[in-house]
């Protein structure tokens, strides 16, 4: 070790061995985590519900500013190639929580309960002396195991005057949900003891359909046209029957309630009902003397969707910004770890949609935003490949604790800190499963490249679609048929097999 710092020692053995179960013998010995009589980092995992990374500015957003989300990724890393392995909800939450794919954690979709004896990291970390909370949505059906204290909301959750389940116990809220929840997660990281390890779920339902702004918004982007997607009137040519068959366009999905074209919520308090029937009221009367009809109608349903999505994102934005302050006031930010991220992407508007599901780009990347001051140079960005399926064994190797053999994820523990193993994926599984079901999005699984994407819808349907990401980044025209691809299709469907095999994934179809 003669001349080279323990960690530069530490992170040439891990280089050299190269494999993720030195990585997790390496990081007991604390390559992130504790290091002899020091402090063991806290974790806080922000989890937001359906926000896009293209609505992030630290992402390039065209069409919305996050100053305080933007403070993650300029004080840490940014991940440019962050994908969900099962676009939706419930499946989501369950692959972080597991570190397993959806069909050995069990939640395929989203009308499965999720099993809370199995192995969670959570319970991991707190049998390994971390305190540790889970609060905000849930979405599980079945209540949180593995935390000390948790308050979540019941299923969706309301945006206004929620009900909350408390250790078993039920409660109502008066309030917009994004603050109550902030509310209660500084309530809860105030009353913790001074150098007790912490990990802090703290997950929001925004900004989740039907888009119900906070009241100190309610009107942002009123006085502004937002931009829209170069593909909003897309007409699925050049792809095959599961774009076509969809039902989650603007034009023909979004109902009157999603509009805020029907009367405000009966739980809403009289100021807050004010405050609603001011912000809608007038601009709905407009709307209706308009008499919009065809591609002027759609592009009005695309301003009312984005403005009011965009309106809970500013919320987040606001919350967020107060926990990292108190970060900062607390002393707590310089050990502790700061992740951000949303349980998968979402159309706005591309392709015409809204919603997720499909293997496409918008709804397959997850933002990701990772800050701690000690291991993470500020302002780095990663274009490795990283899945919600090595959250997991990242929050167990910043605390130290091995990684389970079962666990299919892998730290990116090493990539924080700039040096990406030798090993590290170089593609990526993914398997879409609730179908029939909402918005009619057909089964399929494909493999993800730095380049390409091959996808294989089956059940009622048997085709395949290929991408070429480099040529066509928006996925506008499927190439499978095209000959001059054959070899790439050849390859792409031996790296399919080969990680269905990995991942023990027999559901279905074979390839
Ligand atoms: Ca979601």
């Amino acid at each position: 070790m003669k001349g080279q710092t323990r960690r530069e020692f530490l992170r040439s053995v891990s280089y050299t061995a190269g494999s993720a179960a030195a990585l997790s013998i390496l990081s007991g010995g604390n390559t992130l985590g504790q290091t002899s009589g020091k402090k063991r980092p806290n974790i806080i995992f922000i989890m937001t519900d359906d926000h896009a990374s293209h609505a992030l500015s630290c992402y390039g957003s065209k069409i919305n500013k996050t100053p305080n989300l933007d403070r993650i990724a300029n004080e840490g890393m940014r991940f440019d190639n962050s994908f969900c392995t099962n676009s939706i909800c419930a499946p989501c939450r369950a692959v972080i929580l597991t570190g397993k794919y959806s069909h050995l954690n069990g939640i395929t979709d989203n009308r499965k309960k999720f099993d809370g004896s199995q192995q969670t990291f959570p319970k991991l970390l707190q049998k390994a002396g971390y305190k540790t909370a889970m609060i905000g949505k849930w979405h599980l059906k079945t209540d949180p195991t593995g935390f000390d204290y948790w308050n979540v909301l019941p299923g969706q959750g309301a945006y206004y005057n929620p009900a909350m389940k408390e250790m078993g116990r039920q409660r109502k809220y008066t309030g917009y949900t994004t603050d109550i929840i902030t509310d209660h997660a500084l309530k809860w990281l105030k009353s913790l003891k001074p150098g007790e390890p912490f990990c802090l779920m703290y997950q929001h339902k925004a900004p989740h359909r039907r888009w119900e702004p906070g009241p100190k918004h309610l009107t942002m982007y009123d006085d502004v046209t937002i931009a829209e997607p170069d593909n909003l009137f897309d007409d699925y040519s050049n792809r095959g029957r599961a774009a076509k068959e969809q039902d989650m366009s603007i034009s023909r999905t979004m109902t009157e309630n999603d509009l805020k074209l029907t009367p405000a919520r009966k739980n809403l308090t009289p100021e807050q009902k004010r405050l609603w029937d001011a912000a809608y009221g007038p601009k709905n009367e407009a709307f209706k003397k308009a008499n919009l009809q065809g591609k002027e109608l759609v592009r009005w349903k695309y301003q009312r969707y984005i403005k009011d999505y965009l309106r809970c994102i500013a919320s987040v934005d606001d919350n967020v910004g107060r926990v990292l302050d108190y970060l900062d006031e607390s002393g707590l930010a310089e050990n502790t770890v700061v992740f951000y991220t949303s349980d998968q992407g979402f159309y706005l508007g591309d392709h015409g949609w809204f919603d997720k599901r499909f293997m496409y780009e918008e709804s397959l990347r997850m933002p990701l935003m990772v800050r701690y001051p000690k291991k993470i140079k500020a302002g780095s960005v990663s274009d490795e490949i990283v899945l919600n399926l090595d959250f997991g064994p990242t929050f167990l190797d910043f605390a130290g604790v091995p990684v389970p053999a079962d666990m299919q994820g892998k730290s990116i523990g090493r990539i924080l800190q700039g040096s990406t193993p030798a090993d590290w994926r170089k593609s990526m599984y993914y398997h879409y499963y609730e179908y029939p079901g909402a918005h009619s999005v057909k089964k399929h699984y494909g493999v993800r490249t730095r380049r390409y994407k091959l996808i294989h819808f089956y059940h009622d349907i048997d085709e395949w679609e290929l991408y070429d990401l480099a040529k066509d980044p928006r996925e506008m025209k499927d190439i499978y048929g095209d000959a001059s691809y054959a070899d790439i299709v050849k390859e792409l469907k031996t790296e399919l097999k080969r990680l269905r095999r990995k991942y023990k994934d027999t559901t279905d179809s074979p390839v």
